[in-house]
């Protein structure tokens, strides 16, 4: 089977073999995709011709009405996607929920908070200015949804997640949007979009996707589109300077890689709440979705003298986390995607290995439960540690996307600051701590480099999100390698769709313009 194309308003497979998407417990071929053929520069157009006029014509909140649609639509095809989660991913039931009720939970959300836009068809920011001395002149600036498309292209881990949190807000803009999923992982993402399509919520051109290659799709962006990409660094940095998005100064969102970082306060001792609610948080990121997060714990930064504690803990608590196929109602660990990842996991793990020691893993004779080992594509959770955190290297530089954390022992707040901002810009950072200036000290010292600091005490306990869990009203995105993007944190969200402008004017005519706007200020409410 190969997976069609949806763009230009209809289906069309692409031409050649195009590449295989393939089971990673058994490694069975599932299907195939390919964009070769497919008129890009005709979809972006027609995109731009058909969809974004028939979305703007439509309030804020009749758009908000089409993501309920949508979420409703979704949420009656759930099994479907946990299915092609496990065929496709090997994703567990947590696995599996994490990415597609989470991609549900993001589209009901906007539908929810995008009725507060009312009827407006644009925004209104701040107060109108006085620029001559009877204010018969003024000034007003307004936010616009762009009137190109959307184009979207994501990572393999989050086929139904990163489709969604990227679509809602584009959608309630106003703005069409052109997927183009991860080709490994494109079934769900393909799977989600044909529902839509068949379901005819959305105006035609609204929605498209490009499964398989994104060819020549960068040479064919316009000073209107938006470009929002997630995925690996390298492939960003081709992105971000690729001369027809400098030429034209296209507006790039880039979510990349993130080396990030969970803290145990120096006042948390072993066998207090915290300090288990931090080992539990540190498996549970080993393992979920096998590591396989952008926001995933890497490095776990541990007061030098709690390292054996706490290494001791965390590796007791792995032994009961069994790692092999989903279909077994005993494994909680799964497979990375495929055997590409497993060698780069595996390549990644052998750096690591030369600055630390091993705690846990790295058995070269493991076997996974009930998979071929040369078939499939696991690899055994593995906890490390590293005495000198400042001295190493790959520690802080090398993301091994799979269940790797490394212990970093630390002396104090000035070198715990030191060696998290190592890290060069991460999506998030936790606190686990009952002492509030250290939390407060090490927000101060850590913030400017991070998306977003999860901070646990003993009064919030297990009722914080999780330190991987994107909440869609909240920000999600960081500085420096991890990319320099945001992403949703509520209506914010919808910022990236618009472009500022400001009408210098007579006061009257910007009373009348002002009239179908919504205030700005509702997006940070
Ligand atoms: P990747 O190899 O960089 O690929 C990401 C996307 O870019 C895929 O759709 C890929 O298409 C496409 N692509 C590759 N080369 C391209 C080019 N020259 N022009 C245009 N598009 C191109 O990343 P990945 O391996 O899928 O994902 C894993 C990485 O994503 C990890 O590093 C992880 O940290 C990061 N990630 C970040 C976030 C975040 O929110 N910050 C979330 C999830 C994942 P093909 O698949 O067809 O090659």
């Amino acid at each position: 089977m190969k997976l069609p194309n949806y763009v230009s308003g209809r289906w069309s497979e692409g031409l050649g073999t195009g590449e295989l998407l393939v089971d990673p417990v058994a490694g069975d071929e599932l299907a195939s995709v390919s964009s070769q053929g497919v008129d890009l520069e005709a979809a972006l157009q027609f995109a731009r011709a058909h969809g974004g006029p028939a979305l703007r014509q439509l309030t804020y909140i009749q758009r908000a009405e089409l993501l309920g649609k949508i979420a409703d639509v979704l949420a009656a095809n759930r099994d479907e996607y946990f299915r092609l989660s496990l065929l496709n991913l090997g994703a567990t039931q947590a696995d599996a929920s994490f990415d597609v009720d989470g991609a549900l939970y993001t589209m009901k959300y906007y539908a929810k908070i995008g009725r507060a836009l009312a009827e407006g068809k644009m925004l209104k920011e701040g107060a109108s200015i006085a620029l001559s001395k009877s204010n018969a002149f003024a000034a007003q600036h307004f936010l616009m949804p762009v009137k190109g498309a959307a184009v979207f292209i994501n990572a393999f881990n989050f086929p139904a997640w990163g489709l969604c949190e990227k679509a809602a807000p584009a959608l309630l803009s106003g703005v069409p949007i052109v997927a183009k999923p991860a080709s490994p992982t494109a079934w769900l993402a393909h799977r989600m979009v044909e529902d839509i399509v068949k379901a005819d919520i959305l105006p035609s051109g609204a929605i498209s996707i490009i499964c398989g290659s994104a060819r020549d799709l960068l040479d064919r962006v316009r000073e209107e589109d938006i470009i929002s990409f997630t995925g690996s660094a390298d492939t960003a940095a081709r992105i971000r300077s690729h001369a027809n998005v400098l030429g034209r100064s296209v507006r790039v969102n880039i979510e990349a890689d993130s080396i990030n970082s969970a803290i145990l306060g120096p006042d948390v001792a072993p066998d207090t709440d915290l300090f288990d609610l931090l080992v539990k948080e540190v498996v549970r990121e080993m393992t979920l979705k096998a590591g396989q997060k952008c926001t995933a714990i890497r490095r776990v930064l541990v007061p030098r003298q709690q390292l054996k504690a706490f290494g001791d803990a965390v590796s007791a608590l792995l032994t009961s986390m069994k790692v092999g196929n989903p279909r077994n109602s005993e494994v909680k660990v799964g497979p990375v995607v495929n055997k590409a990842q497993q060698s780069s996991c595996l390549e990644g793990l052998a750096k690591l290995k030369e600055e630390c020691v091993v705690l846990f893993g790295g058995d070269e004779n493991f076997r996974p439960i009930d998979a071929d080992p040369q078939n499939s594509a696991f690899v055994q959770p593995v906890l490390l540690s590293c005495k000198n955190g400042l001295d190493a290297k790959y520690v802080h530089d090398v993301e091994v996307f799979g269940p790797v954390a490394t212990l970093v022992g630390y002396d104090d707040l000035e070198n715990l600051i030191a060696i998290t901002r190592r890290g060069l810009g991460s999506l998030v950072a936790s606190v686990f701590s009952n002492d509030a200036n250290f939390i407060r000290d090490t927000v101060l010292g850590i913030g400017d480099l991070h998306g977003r600091v999860l901070v646990v005490d003993s009064t919030v306990g297990n009722q914080h999100t999780g330190h991987g869990n994107v909440v869609p009203s909240c920000l999600h995105g960081g500085p420096g390698r991890a990319g320099g993007g945001e992403e949703l944190a509520g209506l914010r969200a919808l910022l990236l769709y618009h472009r500022r402008f400001v009408v210098q004017g007579p006061a009257n005519g910007i009373r009348q313009l002002s009239g179908w706007c919504v205030d700005t200020a509702l997006l940070y409410s």
